[in-house]
This record gives structure tokens, C-alpha cells and sequence, in this order.
């Protein structure tokens, strides 16, 4: 620990001072738990479960199928975009939520390619998360275009658009594994320069940081709702598309959701206006119940405060496990951090499987990435200080080499 740590009880004074702390009773957290998990299943925000009863209850068991219109189920994709679309800094016409963030890919890449004919290459990092990899091996495959894989550790992105061929690129805001942050003016800047729209995935970043696609004149985006957003296991993701795009795009899932006239039955698709054409069809109600009751928790929060705060978080967290023999991945530059701290140790997994048991509950990434997600509506400088204590105890006293924490889990 450098001098300058802050001690418990100055984290004590963080916490009555922090402008975000009248969120934690918002939220139910179990007693005896520090939850850094949130970077993959944000908590239960306290509001949801009477949301989601009033929907099966009322709208469903006492309305019935009347509820399409005078509950507004039919307009739910586009309400809870436009509930969306402030913590994305985009339109709320430029914004849908419906379906999970990878079937959104497809749409977005498919429409990208489209709308970019001349171009056959599809460019992003071989160490994005898995599905936005498999995703764009299938659109690819599909498609027959390539796809160029870079290793930013070996080669710029500036390196990989060079041959002037890419139609399309699609990174990762915040990168899941590492938690870094990249500039999404520049890249999205870099990459309009060289002739290749852009598509932005903004699983780790929304609710996590201030997000400025219009500003950052981005072409299309997706993200999903269940990591900092609170919407529940599974919640549907959103898929934004530039304005500019509104006329242009065809997404290849032309379901009747996202037909212009839907009720007119039509045998020809005729695509809707606005980002309502990336729809495809019916929607899980029940879970959007429990997305609309986080979402208007979320427009109450300040983006401001909540970056702010992050930093404030995740730089204590880094300063007060320094000295436990960790390396350190996610970048220590604030600009090029997102709401997550990446440790790396050659045990990971069971250093992880003791402070669980333990009470401070993070996620393991192979082969050897401790991660640990910041959420500041529910989690205060109180929780960094005890759960870096406690991460460090387990470390030093090796209470991990028990056998029961080297067995796996299906999920890490
Ligand atoms: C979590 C995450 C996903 C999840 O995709 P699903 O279709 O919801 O399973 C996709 N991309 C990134 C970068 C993620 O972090």
C-alpha cells in the first residue's frame, strides 16, 4: 500500500459524502455480500418485482390480449428505447430494445455490409468477446466477405484498415476481458476516414460511463441490458441505428415487428421507419416489465457522478490490492478504463472460488483474469476497502489451495 491509501474510515467519509449512495437502498442486496459482480448480472433493483407482478397480474391476467394496446405492449420496444437512449447519447427514434445482443449483431453487421456493397471485409480484435467472434464468422460465412482479425497488443487498427477494403468495424467499447476503454471518437473517426461504417458494442460500457454515439458519429450499436442496467437474467438487448441509416438499412430478420404496416398482413415486407425496422417479432413483455422498472431507477442517475464515482472505485480498488502479488491488466490510465479491474494470477480460479465463499463475489476469465465490476448505484468505497482486505487475506494466507475451490463450474 503507497502511503497516500486511504484508510477504512476515510472510505467511511467517501461514502456519507458520495452523491450516489441514496441509490443502494434501491436495490436488494443479500446481507453478508460484497457484489462486484455486476459487470455480468447487475443486481435486483427493489422496484422489479412489483413491476413484473402488475404485468402478470393485471396486464396479463385480468387484461388479456387488450393489453397490446391500452398497456402498450405493441409500443414497448420503442418506450423502452427511448428510455435507452439518454445513457447512450443518442435520439430516441435511433434506438429499439427487443431480442439479445448477439441476434442483434447479425442484424446490425448484415445491414452494415449492405449498406457498404463495395467493401467485402468485416475488421475487429481476435480478443472480443466470443459471440461478437462467432457472430461475425457467420455473417461472414454468409455473406461471403472476410474477415480480418487484428491483435491490438501486435498491430494499430490503423494497420488493419490499411489495404482500404473494410466495409465494416466492430469493437467492443469497453473490452470484457481486460475492462479496457477505447476512444470511440477516434476509432469511429479512423474508420469513417478509410470508407468502413462502424458498429459499437456496448455490453460493458452502458450504465458503466457516459456513452456519445451521436456525437461520436457512430453508425449502428448494440448492447445488452442485464450487466450494469439491472434488467435481470437474460433482459433484452438494443440495437441503435444512426438516423442517417433510417431509410437505408435492410436488416436480414425482417419479421413482422419491424414491418411498416404490420397489421395490414401484407404478403411483401415493407421495412418500418426509424430503428423500429430492426425489430423481428413478438417480445418477452414480462421480462421488459423488469427492464422498464431499472430503466426509470436509471434516468433519475447522473452519468456524471457515476463515472466519477467508478474511477474513484476502481483506482482504490487497483491501489489496495497492489502489493498482493497480482498483475494488474486493465490499464491505469483513467481514459482507458472502463467500471471493471482485471488481476491476473496463476490461480485465479480458486482465489476467486475462497473470496466468494468468503463474501465478495467476482468472476474468473480464462485462462488466469480475476474480474471485478464497479457498480456505483450499489456499491460504496466501504465495499472496495473490505473486499481488497479480504482478497488479500486469501491470497496470503493461501486458504485457496483447499481442494474444493479447484473444482469447476459450468459457468466461471
Ligand atoms: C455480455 C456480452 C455479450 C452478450 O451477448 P448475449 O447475446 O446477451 O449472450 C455480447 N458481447 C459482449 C461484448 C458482452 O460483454
Amino acid at each position: 500500500m503507497t502511503r497516500n491509501t486511504p484508510t477504512r474510515e476515510e472510505c467511511a467519509r467517501l461514502d456519507a459524502r458520495d452523491p450516489l449512495a441514496r441509490f443502494r437502498s434501491e436495490f436488494v442486496l443479500p446481507e453478508g455480500t460484497i457484489y462486484l459482480d455486476g459487470n455480468s448480472l447487475g443486481a435486483l433493483p427493489a422496484a422489479t418485482p412489483e413491476r413484473v407482478a402488475a404485468l402478470v397480474e393485471q396486464e396479463w391476467g385480468q387484461h388479456l390480449v387488450r393489453s397490446w394496446n391500452d398497456a402498450g405492449w405493441w409500443e414497448k420496444p420503442r418506450d423502452l428505447g427511448a428510455k435507452v437512449a439518454p445513457l447512450i447519447g443518442a435520439a430516441a427514434h435511433e434506438v429499439v430494445v427487443g431480442d439479445g445482443t448477439s441476434a442483434n449483431l447479425f442484424k446490425v453487421l448484415v445491414a452494415a455490409l449492405r449498406l457498404n456493397p463495395r467493401r467485402r471485409v468485416v475488421v475487429g480484435e481476435s480478443g472480443n468477446f466470443p459471440t461478437d467472434l462467432y457472430i461475425t464468422q457467420g455473417v461472414t460465412e454468409l455473406m461471403g466477405v472476410s474477415e480480418r482479425r487484428y491483435d491490438p497488443r501486435r498491430q494499430s487498427l490503423r494497420e488493419a484498415l490499411a489495404p482500404g477494403d473494410a466495409a465494416v468495424v466492430l469493437l467492443s467499447h469497453v473490452d470484457y476481458h481486460t475492462g479496457e476503454l477505447r476512444d470511440m471518437a477516434e476509432i469511429t473517426r479512423m474508420a469513417h476516414e478509410s470508407g468502413a461504417l462502424v458498429v459499437w458494442d456496448l455490453c460493458h460500457s452502458v450504465g458503466a460511463l457516459p456513452v456519445h454515439l451521436s456525437e461520436c458519429g457512430v453508425d449502428f450499436a448494440v448492447g445488452c441490458t442485464y450487466k450494469y442496467l439491472n434488467g435481470g437474467p437474460g433482459a433484452p438487448a438494443f440495437t441503435y441505428a444512426a438516423e442517417r441509416h433510417h431509410d437505408t438499412a435492410r436488416q436480414p430478420l425482417s419479421g413482422w415487428h419491424g414491418h411498416a404496416r404490420p397489421f395490414d398482413f401484407a404478403g411483401e415486407y415493407q421495412p418500418a421507419e426509424g430503428a423500429t425496422r430492426f425489430l423481428s417479432g413478438s417480445q418477452p413483455l414480462v421480462a421488459d416489465a423488469a427492464l422498464e422498472a431499472s430503466l426509470d431507477m436509471w434516468l433519475r442517475a447522473d452519468l456524471g457522478e457515476v463515472r466519477a464515482k467508478s474511477l474513484a472505485m476502481t483506482e482504490l480498488f487497483i491501489e489496495l490490492t497492489a502489493a498482493a502479488g497480482f498483475g494488474v491488466v486493465t490499464p491505469l490510465p483513467a481514459a482507458r478504463r472502463g467500471s471493471q479491474v482485471s488481476l491476473s494470477h496463476p490461480d485465479g480460479y480458486p482465489v476467486m472460488q475462497a473470496l466468494i465463499e468468503r463474501g465478495v463475489i467476482g468472476d474468473f476469465r480464462a485462462p488466469d483474469v480475476l474480474r471485478f465490476g464497479f457498480t456505483p448505484l450499489y456499491v460504496g468505497y466501504v465495499d472496495v476497502f473490505d473486499a481488497a482486505a479480504c482478497l488479500r487475506d486469501v491470497v496470503e494466507t493461501g486458504v485457496w489451495r483447499a481442494p474444493r475451490f479447484s473444482r469447476r463450474s459450468q459457468v466461471t
